[in-house]
């Protein structure tokens, strides 16, 4: 049952391997999934937890670098395929949120997409980012269980976005923050604060040792104890921790719970591909 929770698809910074593709996370309601980032394969990864492509409405990207927008056209190419292969055709249409050069890339890549017919079972509308932040506008999907919002983050370009997703489960609301990749500055920790998310998923590309923060200011990544600081700053309750580095292993990945305990109190994880958090049993729900 893939309905109800998070499910991690990829949660590896820059170099996919077998244990970790790269970023990727599906959230999905009691209808309706939204994907947050697509990195490489990810439609492959949605076939082993089992998502129907067709339940994912929304994609948000957070920023132009490959790891996370890699395997959009995948996906968006096997999307049309089942849609396709339905009995009854329908013209769908898929939202994306993306920052401005991504959307350009995909309008971009558009004739891989019209040349098998697909664009006339699907049809793709990629929403700018930057516009939604401007204007405080949400992008929701057709059955109103989720809805995205994009939060500007600093990763060393013109735009890099994390979202903060709100998931209607019946009366209750629940509030998911997705740092995307990058640092979440003053303004950044501002719209959290009035958001308000129980859950966040933060990139930790650094750990904290010797030259870890240089290397986290000089690529403008967080390290483990910038993603415990956002999550204790906004009062959120759970800390998952992702974009993990294949340099960390064994006792260091437990010293990503330590250290970042040391200064969030909530609970902490670190995300693993194909794991799944359902949403219905962690009480973090606010009514
Ligand atoms: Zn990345």
């Amino acid at each position: 049952m893939t309905k109800r929770s998070i499910v991690f698809l990829g949660t590896a910074s820059s170099i996919p391997n077998p244990q970790r593709f790269t970023q990727s996370i599906a959230i999905c309601g009691s209808r309706d999934c939204i994907l947050l980032d697509a990195g490489e394969g990810v439609q492959i990864r949605l076939a082993s937890v089992g998502i129907d492509h067709r339940d994912v409405k929304i994609v948000a990207l957070s920023h132009i670098h490959g790891d996370h927008i890699y395997g959009v056209l995948p996906f968006i190419e096997s999307l049309a395929m089942k849609i396709s292969s339905q009995k009854n055709v329908s013209t769908t249409t898929l939202r994306i949120v993306a920052p401005k050069n991504v959307c350009r890339y995909l309008l971009n890549s558009i004739d891989v997409i019209k040349m098998g017919g697909m664009d006339k079972v699907l049809s793709l509308e990629c929403i700018e980012a930057g516009f939604l932040s401007k204007e405080g506008l949400f992008v929701e999907s057709p059955n109103k269980d989720i809805a995205v919002y994009p939060v500007p983050v600093d990763h060393c370009l013109e735009e890099a976005y994390g979202y903060f997703v709100k998931i209607k489960l019946g009366k209750v609301e629940l509030g998911v923050y997705y740092s995307g990749d990058g640092v979440c500055r003053e303004q950044c920790l501002n719209i959290l604060k009035i958001l308000k998310p129980s859950i966040v998923i933060h990139e930790a590309t650094f750990l904290d040792y010797a030259d870890d923060e240089a290397r986290a200011v000089e690529s403008c990544h967080s390290t483990v104890s910038n993603a415990a600081q956002v999550a204790s700053n906004i009062n959120a309750k759970v800390l998952i921790l992702t974009h993990i580095s294949a340099r960390y292993r064994g006792d260091e990945l437990r010293d990503f719970i330590s250290r970042a305990r040391k200064i969030f109190s909530g609970e902490v994880y670190i995300a693993q591909d194909l794991s799944k958090i359902p949403l219905d049993f962690i009480n973090v729900a606010e009514s």
